[in-house]
C-alpha cells in the first residue's frame, strides 16, 4: 500500500521526496488500514458473548454513538452521530458493544444507507429483541468539499426491524427519545 501511495503521491504532482511527504506513504498505508479493519472483523468475537439475562422488555436506547466511515464513492470520510434502540426479549447487550458494533460497520467502504441497515441487523441477530431502530446522521466530505459544496446538509438514515417495524408506537417513542424531529 505504500508503494501505491507513493505513486499517488507522484500522479497528483507532489514530489514523494519532498521532505514533509517521505513519510508520508507510511502513515497514510497504516490510518488507510486502521480506517478499513472492519471489513475483516467478526461480528461474534466483536460481541464476545457480553450477553446478559435480563426480564426487562422496556426499550433500551444508547444516544449520540460517533460514528466515522469512509464512502465507497470517493474514499472520502462521512462522520456522525448513531441512535440504537432495542426491545430486549429476555437478553441484554454491553453498552459498550453496540459502539463496537457501530465501529465494525463505519469502518469499511460505505454508503450511509448499509452502514444503518448493517448495524440494525447485526443487533437483532446478535441479541434477538422484539425489534431494534437505528438512525444515523451524518454528514459527508464528498459534499461538503467538493461536488455541490453543501457544508451544512447532513443526511439522516434509519432501519427498523420487528417491532420497530411493526408498530407506530414503538418507533414514535424511539424517535421521540433519541429527539429527532423527522417523520419516517
Ligand atoms: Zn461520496
Amino acid at each position: 500500500m505504500q508503494d501505491l501511495y507513493r505513486q499517488l503521491i507522484e500522479a497528483i504532482g507532489e514530489d514523494p521526496q519532498r521532505e514533509g511527504l517521505l513519510k508520508t506513504p507510511a502513515r497514510a498505508a497504516k490510518a488507510l488500514e486502521f480506517l478499513t479493519q472492519g471489513a475483516n472483523q467478526d461480528l461474534h468475537e466483536v460481541v464476545n458473548d457480553a450477553l446478559f439475562e435480563s426480564e426487562s422488555s422496556e426499550m433500551v436506547i444508547v444516544r449520540d454513538i460517533e460514528i466515522y466511515s469512509l464512502c465507497e464513492h470517493h474514499m472520502l470520510p462521512f462522520f456522525g452521530r448513531c441512535h440504537i434502540g432495542y426491545i430486549p426479549d429476555g437478553k441484554v447487550v454491553g453498552v459498550s458493544k453496540l459502539a463496537r458494533i457501530s465501529d465494525m460497520f463505519g469502518r469499511r467502504l460505505q454508503i450511509q444507507e448499509r452502514l444503518t441497515h448493517e448495524i440494525a441487523t447485526a443487533v437483532f441477530e446478535t441479541v434477538q429483541p422484539h425489534g431494534v431502530g437505528v438512525v444515523v446522521e451524518a454528514s459527508h466530505l464528498c459534499m461538503m468539499m467538493r461536488g455541490v459544496q453543501k457544508q451544512n446538509s447532513c443526511m439522516v438514515s434509519s432501519a427498523m426491524l420487528g417491532t420497530f417495524l411493526t408498530s407506530d408506537r414503538t418507533r414514535s417513542e424511539f424517535l421521540q427519545l433519541i429527539g429527532q424531529r423527522r417523520a419516517f
